[in-house]
């Protein structure tokens, strides 16, 4: 089955109103160089309904960078509740980034909680995993992305795969630091990945979308996405300039 290639940006917590501005016009003016690719970008949460009025009839889709792990909204001061996101127009949320493992907690145990809440609250979850430069030097890559990927399986069942989620392969080495995994290497990760889905249900192996993310540049686009399992990019630093996140829609 051929999957439609997604590329997302994840603006992290970068952006202002005159900058979304320009940046929105900026990726709506050259989008007819990749119909081929679904467009998505996930602002802060603070300005996801003014992007939502930039984006207006335009194909580009809207994402949540994050969600509470709780399905019912109530007393969770400072925390988004993903069906706020949905009624502000978001179809996908990032769940499980690397920095939000790393620098505010989020064990495999909440990242699964949150993939659930996700799709209970009718959003995509684009489900992050990867390994650190330690885990890769110390040869367990794929020890870390199958307990990674294991425990949202194990918590939403494999059938929570396929068109419902996507999976983001992000070697947090080379996240904001200019070093790309190499496109053998992303390949590789991402075979693996969809192996862990086939072995538990052939069936969903071939719909579910895996995106690299980790410097991801108009100049290695074309190459890294190149791979049989890549099915599009996280991009993070440059996705905040149109001409190279179009470049990099482009490759895909
Ligand atoms: P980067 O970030 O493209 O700046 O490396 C990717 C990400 O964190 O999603």
């Amino acid at each position: 089955m051929k999957r439609q290639y997604l590329v997302a940006g994840n603006w992290k917590m970068n952006g202002s109103l005159e900058a979304n501005r320009t940046l929105v016009a900026g990726i709506a003016a050259g989008l007819e160089a990749c119909a081929q690719v679904e467009v998505l970008v996930c602002p802060a949460a603070v300005h996801i309904g003014q992007v939502r009025e930039l984006i207006g009839s335009t194909r580009i889709r809207l994402g949540g960078q994050n969600l509470a792990d709780q399905e019912k909204a109530g007393a969770f001061t400072g925390e988004t509740h993903g069906a706020m996101l949905k009624e502000l127009g978001c179809s996908y949320v990032l769940v499980g980034h690397s920095e939000r493992r790393a620098l505010y907690g989020e064990t495999d145990a909440i990242v699964a909680a949150k993939f659930k809440v996700a799709q209970a609250l009718g959003l995509v979850p684009v489900l992050c995993l990867g390994e650190t430069l330690e885990e890769r030097d110390g040869n367990r890559t794929e020890a870390v992305l199958g307990r990674q990927l294991g425990a949202v399986i194990d918590a939403a069942g494999v059938a929570a795969f396929g068109a419902k989620a996507v999976i983001a392969y992000e070697p947090v080495w080379a996240i904001g630091t200019g070093r790309t995994a190499t496109a053998a290497q992303a390949q590789a990760a991402h075979a693996f990945l969809r192996g862990q889905l086939a072995n538990r249900d052939a069936t969903i192996t071939g719909s579910t979308r895996i995106l690299y993310g980790g410097s991801v540049k108009p100049d290695n686009a074309l190459e890294l996405f190149a791979g049989a399992d890549v099915d599009g990019g996280l991009i993070g630093g440059a996705s905040l300039k149109s001409s190279d996140f179009l470049a990099i829609c482009a490759g895909a």
